[in-house]
């Protein structure tokens, strides 16, 4: 089972991903966690990113394509996998299709939570993390016991220097512009669109229902 999870900054990608991954007994493949990862590791690839990701940029796709091609290929992936941020743009949407075919893999089933612009920025400007755990929270609906600090090892939280709003008004836009015909180009009929403004767990219930779906066509 391969999946596609789309859908704007802030939309619950990464909660619904990580139910998915146990649903389904697949591996989460973030792309901007391994991009935030690398950055703070210090690597060559974490050099080329930090600077593109602060400003709410798109890393270069001939790079992305490289790290998730190596990715897929590892072990972990042969019973399927789940991507989280990528394909983001048409070329990655159509050098993914080629990898897939190389591979001898099925396309994927592709989902789309959707969210208005607003309540997007509204989210994303409560969000905090853990530096250590990588714990995500939000300060309106999910805030840690104690104001400021990780529930699991007590490290203070911080804001990603990608959820200031400057920044997520131009990582929407970027996402408006480029992602946007990613699935046009995948298409409608092949495109399952989930309401993400819906309650976590609806979400998440509505999310397993396209999947199934379109597994047994
Ligand atoms: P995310 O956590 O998915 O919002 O990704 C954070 C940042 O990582 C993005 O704003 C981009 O700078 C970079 N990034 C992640 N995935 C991709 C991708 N598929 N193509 C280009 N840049 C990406």
């Amino acid at each position: 089972m391969i999946l596609l999870l789309f859908g704007p900054p802030g939309c619950g990608k990464g909660t619904q991903a990580a139910h998915l991954a146990e649903r389904f007994q697949i591996p989460v493949i973030s792309t901007g966690e391994i991009f935030r990862a690398e950055c703070k590791a210090g690597t060559e690839l974490g050099r080329k990113s930090c600077g593109i990701m602060s400003g709410g940029g798109l890393v270069d796709d001939g790079i992305v394509n490289g790290m998730v091609a190596a990715r897929i290929a590892r072990p972990d992936c042969a019973g399927g996998f789940l991507l989280d941020g990528y394909p983001r743009t048409v070329p990655q949407a159509e050098q993914f299709a080629a990898m897939l075919r190389e591979r001898g893999l099925p396309g994927p089933t592709v989902i789309h939570l959707d969210v208005a612009e607003e309540a997007l920025v509204a989210r994303l400007t409560a969000r905090r993390q853990c530096p250590k755990c990588l714990r995500i929270y939000n300060t309106l609906w999910q805030p840690p016991r104690q104001t400021g600090r990780c529930d699991d090892d007590g490290e203070p939280l911080i804001t990603r220097e990608d959820d200031q709003e400057a920044v997520i008004r131009q990582r929407l836009a970027a996402y408006r512009e480029l992602t946007g015909p990613v699935l046009g180009w995948y298409g409608d009929a092949a495109v399952r669109t989930v309401d993400g403004a819906l309650p976590p767990e609806e979400v998440t219930r509505a999310i397993e229902n396209a999947v199934l779906q379109t597994a047994a066509r």
